[in-house]
């Protein structure tokens, strides 16, 4: 029997990594309306403390930890005293990531490590950490945050597409492995998404015409226009909650339509 309670959060502890503002941060609020309490977060104490403040200016009182998301003793650290001080968590979202925009020539062996290290190793690191409690209590949502890069190559984007690549078959492996044991592991690929992220992207040039991207963009993808971070929203709450409990090792691709077009 269907019923719209299989999509409330009520009562789940969601930790979501990088989510001080961005798409991380819509999705965390997202949660927190479905009913969970939310914990994220960032890399720097000044962006703790703004995200602290803008989820306070909605009504939403979050936790929020200072922790590098690739250092994994700082990250087992944060995952006890969440454990502690708030709950098991029930839901983990690997959003936390960077990108640098550089040929592939041009790019030093240290700066493609650097992407690889946060966009992949950090997500098997915090995985690893949020796994071992939630086979304890008997399920647990984790979803990465993934890209077109997963599928896709493009100029000046190397590492970023080796990292997201990477995450999708991490996705799929951990539900491989840990299916069995109620947790689901799904991704979801956003396409090109209006953060400070990708503002380079949206400048306007010397001669005040569109950036090539953005001109790129909006002539491939089928709803022509950039997508806004809430539109992630739906899409996160449908995979953290129960209503996908028989979704496993899927990246749900929220790009409005370009991978279907490109
Ligand atoms: P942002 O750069 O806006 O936000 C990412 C957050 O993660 C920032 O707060 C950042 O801090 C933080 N962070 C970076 N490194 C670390 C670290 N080592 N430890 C802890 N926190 C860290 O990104 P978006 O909101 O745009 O993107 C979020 C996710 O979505 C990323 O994984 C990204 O790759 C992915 N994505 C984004 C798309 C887009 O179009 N925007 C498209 C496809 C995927 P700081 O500000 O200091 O860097």
């Amino acid at each position: 029997m269907f019923d719209l309670d299989s999509f409330s959060l009520k009562g789940k502890v969601a930790f979501v990594t990088g989510a001080s503002y961005g798409i991380g941060f819509a999705i965390a609020s997202a949660f927190a309306k479905a009913g969970a309490t939310i914990v994220f977060n960032d890399i720097k104490q000044e962006l703790v403390d703004k995200g602290l403040a803008s989820y306070k200016e909605i009504g939403i009182d979050a936790h929020g930890y200072v922790c590098d998301v690739t250092d994994e003793e700082a990250v087992n650290k944060v995952v006890k005293q969440i454990e502690e001080k708030v709950g098991i968590i029930d839901i983990l979202v690997n959003n936390a990531g960077i990108i640098k925009r550089i040929p592939m020539l041009e790019m030093t062996a240290s700066d493609f490590r650097q992407v690889i290290d946060v966009d992949l190793n950090a997500p098997f690191i915090v995985s690893k950490a949020v796994i071992p409690s939630m086979i304890k209590k008997g399920h647990g949502k984790i979803i990465n945050i993934c890209s077109m890069m997963s599928e896709l190559g493009r100029e000046t984007v190397s590492a970023y597409a080796a990292a997201k690549g990477g995450l999708k078959m991490l996705t799929r492996n951990i539900c491989s492995e840990y299916g069995a044991y109620n947790i689901q592991c799904n991704g979801i690929g956003p396409g090109y998404i209006a953060t400070p992220q990708t503002a380079p992207l949206r400048e306007k040039q010397a001669d005040g015409s569109r950036h090539p991207f953005d001109s790129f963009i909006l002539a491939k993808t089928p709803a022509e226009r950039w997508g806004e971070a809430a539109d992630l929203m739906g899409p996160a709450v449908f995979l953290a909650s129960d209503a996908s409990n028989f979704v496993n090792g899927h990246i749900l691709y929220v790009d409005g339509g370009i991978l279907a077009y490109i």
